[in-house]
């Protein structure tokens, strides 16, 4: 296999693994921050690393638009563009396609549609996606999925994991193999069981360096993404890293973790860091509120990060009422650091195979 992945202990259905890419080791369970437009917002690359973070998510969909795949690849790739040493996973631009792109049309070649930016004209098809995930240098390249709606009736359902089987299928033969990289799959079959599984062993047919879940989180509540995850996970290969797509809260990454998923991203600390919302050991705090303004306590005393062993919740509450763009620096290092550190709490569990008492704080 050309990218890497050693499972090194198990708890349940849980595991902690080492994923090895091109671009060093990554342990698993991990979360990806996501760097949308080849930046995480908010975070220098050296301050994204001192969270822990040894891969992130980048867009195909904005990337290809702005700056482009071919002028990011004559600048040398992601990487050197971004200035970010560590591992890359770059979406197959599918999810975006939908949401924010206009005029769109879906045929069995791929989607055509017009620029968010500029109302420009694209066609995006299984092989363009990967070849611009090739172009950007992407570690990890996603297959291109047509994300399904939700709720969606049964058979359009059925209609539309079908077609991404059959461009995952395309994907995998246009990927180029290099030592270090990998192209994953993804799951698709909405709230169905039966439709959730038969993706999963048409994927493990063709045969991918991983397995994505994709199409949950996406207004189905927890309990269903829990269900559909369990329903998937027996199907795919031990040997291969597991990804739950778009999750989540703290409480979703520890429920999806102790079913067997390995990998994760979300917008949610760093959007939220931006909202003044921070995530801790004692639970979600708004710094927005007038509560925090002559609190002196740091924002969690449990956290190594910068914003909590340099600051006061009162002084991040005047950056955030003052609209400082440094309330939004601090309070994204420190969600990305609490994420980062929930994740190592849940590999050093397993390790200690104790992660069945593991809880989030809610
Ligand atoms: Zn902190």
């Amino acid at each position: 296999m050309s990218l890497g992945f050693e499972v090194l202990a198990r708890d349940g259905a849980a595991r902690v693994g080492r994923l090895t890419t091109a671009h060093g080791v990554v342990e698993t369970p991990v979360f990806m921050p996501v760097g949308t437009a080849a930046t995480v917002k908010a975070m220098t690359p050296e301050g994204l690393a001192a969270t822990g973070a040894r891969i992130l998510l980048g867009n195909t969909y904005h990337l290809m638009l702005r700056p482009g795949a071919e002028r990011v690849a004559a600048l040398g790739g992601l990487h050197r563009f971004m200035n970010w040493p560590h591992a890359i996973l770059t979406d197959s631009g599918g999810f975006q396609v939908m949401s924010l792109s206009a005029l769109r049309t879906i045929s069995e070649d791929g989607v055509a549609f017009r620029s968010h930016l500029d109302g420009s004209k694209h066609l995006l098809t299984p092989e363009r996606s990967v070849d611009v995930q090739r172009l950007l240098g992407a570690d990890i390249t996603m297959a291109f999925d047509e994300c399904t709606p939700f709720p969606a009736e049964r058979a359009a359902v059925e209609a539309s994991m079908e077609l991404s089987m059959r461009w995952a299928e395309r994907s995998r033969r246009t990927f180029a193999e290099r030592p270090g990289h990998g192209i994953f799959g993804i799951v698709q079959g909405g709230v169905h069981e039966d439709l959730r599984v038969r993706s999963a062993k048409q994927l493990t047919e063709i045969g991918f360096d991983g397995y994505a879940i994709g199409g949950l989180a996406i207004g189905e509540g927890q309990a269903t993404t829990f269900a559909m995850t369990e329903a998937t996970v027996p199907f795919l290969p031990e040997d291969r890293p597991r990804y739950l797509m778009g999750v989540g809260k703290p409480s979703d990454l520890v429920g999806a973790v102790k079913r067997g998923i390995d990998m994760f991203d979300c917008v949610l600390p760093t959007r939220s860091g931006r909202t003044a919302q921070a995530f801790t050991r004692q639970g979600t705090l708004n710094l927005r509120n007038a509560c925090h303004a002559e609190d002196g306590a740091p924002l969690d005393p449990d956290c190594r990060c910068p914003a909590c062993t340099g600051f006061s919740r009162a002084y991040l509450h005047h950056l955030v009422k003052a609209g400082e763009i440094l309330a939004a620096m601090l309070l994204t290092t420190h969600n990305l650091t609490y994420y980062a550190d929930l994740m190592a709490a849940m590999r050093e569990a397993i390790m200690a195979g104790r992660l069945a008492q593991f809880e989030a704080p809610q």
